[in-house]
């Protein structure tokens, strides 16, 4: 054998396992969770790899997870027949920080220093390392199926790990041996009652049944059954399973505002499982904007890299299974399957009509999603031309009539003044400086809604031309508003008027002033109170766009 290697952890990892280690963090039992969901992501990619090479299967093809308590020596094992590592594997990916969800919460932790890193944890779960909250010492035995050899990992989790090579017959056969030495004050995940409640109220309806032995050399009991939980009828699934199912498949910790489930059977069959999140998850704005829809082929996980889902849409987690992909595709060709083209648009669709439901029936929840996630759906305004109605329907609005509610178009369609022709907006980066903007004066003495834009999305949809009810969006900050033709309400301040001589008289003054720094100088109904504003020439760039790609070096 050749002598071990020891690591020195990444300095982040260092970081985070201090925190780990130190943390009196109240639910701790997201660890085995952690690790559960470990070992069934294992089996899944062994269960694909075997499709095209199925020697790796052997003649062990029933993924499985067993849980093995040893309350006397105070351990609890976590073992799988998955996909293993080599020592090269284990080098890779348990001494640095791969996920990106580690990478976010390290992110999140340094930029709220203030914030208990325990409290953060359980909003993020990071992955193998939180092993290390039960564990004075980790052990981890692995052999790669497809592989003649065996390595061994372990670590106290204090700043170095060491990797060996092991004898075969101290590893799996096939897959991942964890082995937790538990702290003195953990000793209940030996007990075979704690780690049963955790296993069925985290990992209940992981793909992959889960086996529990009560000690090292007792008879297995099933405690998971590996059910896929998607295939079931409705009727059969209550709130709970939905919940723990979206935890699992999502890897969020909140519980789901809308469960969309349901079975198409037209030229294709597949059945779909997906929830709108209660919260914001962390990636939400990560640059890639990446979709989260795992794609099956009969119950086979085959990638999570289909973009399912247009973009805008990338909140929405979940999975399709399809009954009619062939499984052998590579992931490349999957991308140009009619198969996957059928499914992207249904279900596309169907959440989309399920958002209108719930914006229907539901408004407080409905508010409820949008504050959440209207800024990504808005996306969908400029990316999805053909489902862009469906979009503006369910897009809301903080407007000059209610800054804290929120408005739909048909809302102001409805309160529109006669003979206004457009819908007016305003962008900005803050709420409140937008609502007192001077532009706004002329508009609010009319009596004509105005919607005010904070997000950075909406300096870009409302720049493709898009109308509504047959009235186009047009910023207030660009061109002659052509307000004359509305006549100002009652309450609204009646301006002195300045005979005509006098303006023309001012404006060629001010013309010749500014020669240079502004094309030209109007007078305008925009205003009220205030004496100038500036405005953008009704054919160039939006104010509020031209400073945002300035910003960004264009
Ligand atoms: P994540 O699961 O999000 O990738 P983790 O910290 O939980 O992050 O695990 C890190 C990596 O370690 C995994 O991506 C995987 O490559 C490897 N790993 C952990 N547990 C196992 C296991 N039981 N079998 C095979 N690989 C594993
Ligand atoms: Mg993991």
């Amino acid at each position: 054998d050749a002598a071990p290697q020891v690591h020195a952890f990444e300095a982040d990892v260092s970081k985070l396992l201090h925190m780990m280690v130190h943390s009196v963090y109240s639910d701790r039992d997201v660890f085995l969770r952690e690790l559960i969901s470990n070992a069934a992501d294992a089996c899944e990619k062994l269960r694909y790899e075997g499709i095209a090479t199925p020697a790796l299967l052997g003649d062990d093809a029933q993924p499985r997870i067993s849980l093995i308590l040893d309350p006397e020596q105070g351990r609890l094992t976590i073992e799988d027949n998955g996909i293993g590592m080599t020592a090269a594997d284990m080098g890779e990916t348990l001494g640095t920080i791969a996920r990106s969800g580690t990478k976010a919460f390290m992110d999140r932790l340094a930029a709220d220093a203030g914030k208990e890193g325990s409290q953060l944890i359980g909003q993020f779960g990071v992955g193998f390392y939180s092993a290390f909250m039960v564990a004075r010492e980790v052990e981890v035995f692995s052999r790669r199926a497809g592989t003649d050899e065996a390595a061994r990992w372990r670590s106290d989790g204090q700043g170095t790990y060491m990797i060996a090579p092991v004898d075969l017959n101290e590893a799996p056969a096939r897959g991942t041996r964890v082995v937790l030495h538990l702290l003195d004050d953990a000793k209940t995940y030996a007990d075979r009652f704690t780690v049963e409640r955790i296993v069925k109220a985290q990992s209940g309806h992981v793909p992959v049944p889960i086996t529990l032995f009560e000690k090292p050399d007792a008879e297995g009991t099933a405690i998971a059954d590996g059910a896929a939980l998607w295939l079931k009828p409705r009727a059969e699934i209550s709130e709970a399973d939905y919940a723990d199912f979206y935890r699992s498949v999502a890897g969020q910790y909140d519980a789901p505002a809308r469960t969309i489930h349901y079975r198409a059977e037209g030229r294709y069959e597949y059945s779909v499982l997906t929830f709108i999140p209660q919260t914001k998850p962390f990636d939400l704005f990560d640059p890639d904007r990446k979709g989260h829809i795992k794609l099956y082929v009969r119950r086979v996980f085959i990638t999570d890299e289909a973009q399912i889902l247009p973009r805008y849409l990338r909140f929405v987690r979940g999975l399709v299974d399809s009954a009619d992909m062939p499984l052998n595709m590579s992931r490349e060709m999957i991308q140009d399957s009619p198969v996957l083209a059928t499914i992207q648009k249904g279900v596309t669709g169907r959440i989309l009509s399920d958002l209108q439901k719930v914006a229907d029936s539901d408004p407080d929840a409905y508010r409820q999603i949008w504050e959440n996630f209207g800024p990504v759906l808005k996306e969908g305004l400029y990316e999805d031309f053909e489902r862009r109605e469906t979009l503006l329907g369910l897009a809301r609005f903080r407007t000059t009539a209610s800054q804290d509610g929120w408005r739909s178009l048909k809302d102001y369609v409805a309160d529109i003044r006669e003979n206004q022709t457009a819908i007016y907006y305003a962008t900005g980066s803050d709420l409140d400086r937008l609502a007192t903007s001077p532009q706004l004066e002329g508009f609010r003495a009319r009596g004509i809604e105005v919607l005010l834009l904070p997000d950075q999305v909406d300096n870009f949809w409302t720049t493709v031309g898009i109308d509504h009810d047959g009235k186009p969006f047009k910023s207030v900050t660009q061109g002659a508003a052509d307000l004359s033709l509305i006549p100002l309400t009652q309450d609204g301040e009646q301006p002195e008027q300045p005979a005509t001589g006098d303006v023309d008289a001012f404006l060629t003054f001010a013309r010749e002033a500014l020669a240079g720094a502004v094309s030209d100088v109007r007078a305008s109904e925009r205003l009220t109170t205030s004496a100038v504003c500036l405005v953008a020439p009704e054919s160039g760039m939006d104010r509020q766009l031209e400073k945002l790609l300035a910003s960004a070096g264009q």
